[in-house]
């Protein structure tokens, strides 16, 4: 999966590289991604947008206010601040903010956006409902007793199975099934019976859809059990392929056990586990102490987890040699640098003949645009240069993870994107020049 494969022979795997591939695959290259390349697939609008919102979210003062906005957006019971009742506020919001981050509120709409995604060579979606309930929201039964917030969490994600097609992934967040389950996973209980009755629903919906389902990470205080019921939901439904993955948070120290806890559950389960790996999104509010301590040692665990995974190393999981259960492993991020290592280290796996399985890359929607491009054309390029030749090898797949909903709907993930972007300076400057430089070249038809 390099971008100057050498010739591999599918008939022969006994190929001999020179170099041991997992050496030097740790640390971050300096050769990273082409941020130029592939631009042409941004819409002008999108590229201004990127532009314009990466000034924004490049000014401190402006951030916090616009953060503060959204938040009292988000909470507010005032049919003036609900963008879905204030045409004048959903006049702004909607195509500056929620058209940035978000799929769409219609059907069409998100059957625009996924079919732009596909057009461009985006191997599919990965498609969110974006309400989220707050912990303080009153639980609600409806007249037959049924849990009000679980059926109507069900009911959303088996719509956006309706909205999606095969290979792509609805992603699911199970607080958004409502306080009773919040509670349960808070007590570190068992799944409640009817939101394991809703799960299995969606998953059998999602593998005859031919789909797989994505379990979000979230904060501590109830990731263990998310782990433990996802474990559940994957040993039920992971026989033939890995239809559910759960998300592994590398930022945590503790996820180096995790993944060799999944592992051990799959191999004596002889099921097949699927993992999403990201850095982990909750920084800014689970305990200090459960994180590395530095960004640094973040990357680490994030490449070293992503490097075992991808060579299937029993030992360095301590696993029994031969052991290795059977691995989707989809790479989650905007890092260029890891999603650069991750991927030079598949190529020389797969000439190596070991690589067990292909791993996927996926972008936030609205996020990474530039970096999400480049993975575009290295992809079309790989799969160019084998067309008249008898190389084989694996294309990987890129996916942008979206959500869908009204504008107020959206509010709490919107808010949630713009503090994300806030963290990242740095990345936003560079991107912000990456697009200035395309829309200068589209400008002067160059
Ligand atoms: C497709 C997709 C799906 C995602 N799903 C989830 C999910 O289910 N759950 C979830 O929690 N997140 C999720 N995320 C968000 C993700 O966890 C990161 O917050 C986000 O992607 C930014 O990290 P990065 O890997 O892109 O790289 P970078 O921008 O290089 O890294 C930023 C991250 O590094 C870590 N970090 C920053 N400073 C420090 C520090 N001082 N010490 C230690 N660590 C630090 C934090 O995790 C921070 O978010 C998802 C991201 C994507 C792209």
């Amino acid at each position: 999966m390099n971008l100057n494969p050498r010739p591999v022979s599918t008939a022969s795997k006994s190929v001999v590289v020179q170099s041991d591939p997992l050496a030097d695959n740790l640390q971050p290259r300096t050769k990273t991604l082409s941020a130029q390349d592939g631009l042409w697939r941004l819409k002008n609008s999108v590229l201004i947008r990127n532009i314009l919102l990466g000034w924004f979210f490049s000014s401190p003062r402006l951030v916090r206010l616009g953060i503060r906005l959204l938040d009292r957006t988000a909470h507010s019971k005032s049919e003036l601040l609900n963008p879905d009742r204030n045409v004048l506020l959903r006049g702004i919001l909607k195509p500056l903010l929620y058209s940035q981050f978000c799929a769409g509120v219609t059907k069409q709409e998100i059957a625009e956006t996924r079919n732009l995604l596909l057009s461009v060579g985006y191997a599919g979606i990965i498609l969110a409902y974006g309400k989220e309930f707050k912990s303080s929201d009153a639980h609600s039964s409806n007249a037959n007793g049924e849990d009000a917030e679980l059926k109507h969490w069900k009911d959303s994600n088996l719509e956006t199975l309706d909205m999606i097609g095969s290979e792509d992934f609805l992603a699911v967040k199970f607080t958004g099934a409502g306080q009773k389950v919040t509670k349960a996973m808070m007590n570190n209980e068992s799944p409640p019976a009817d939101f394991r009755q809703a799960m299995d629903d969606i998953c059998q919906k999602a593998n005859s859809r031919g789909c797989s389902v994505w379990v979000d990470a979230e904060y501590q205080e109830i990731q263990s059990s998310i782990d433990e019921w996802a474990i559940g939901f994957m040993s039920r439904h992971n026989h033939e392929r890995a239809l559910v993955y759960n998300t592994i948070q590398a930022y945590l120290k503790s996820s180096r056990v995790t993944v060799q806890h999944h592992l051990e559950r799959a191999s004596k389960g002889g099921w097949h586990l699927g993992i999403k790996l990201v850095r982990g999104a909750y920084i800014g509010s689970d305990p200090r102490e459960l994180i590395y301590d530095t960004k640094r040692e973040t990357d680490t665990s994030y490449n070293s987890i992503a490097r075992d995974l991808l060579s299937s190393s029993a030992l360095a999981f301590k696993l029994p040699q031969g052991s290795f259960p059977r691995l989707n492993l989809f790479l989650a991020g905007h890092n260029p640098e890891s999603i650069s290592t991750a991927w030079e280290l598949a190529g020389k796996l797969e000439q190596a003949g070991i690589l067990k399985t292909a791993p996927g890359f996926g972008q936030l929607h609205g996020m990474g645009d530039h970096i999400s491009c480049a993975l575009l054309q290295r992809a079309q390029t790989l799969a160019k240069k084998q067309e008249n030749t008898d190389v084989r090898v694996s294309v990987p797949k890129i996916y942008k993870y979206s959500v869908w909903g009204t504008v107020q709907e959206c509010m709490m993930y919107l808010g949630r994107r713009a503090r994300e972007n806030s963290d990242g300076t740095d990345r936003i400057k560079d991107g912000i020049s990456v697009y200035s430089n395309e829309l200068r070249r589209r400008l002067l038809r160059r």
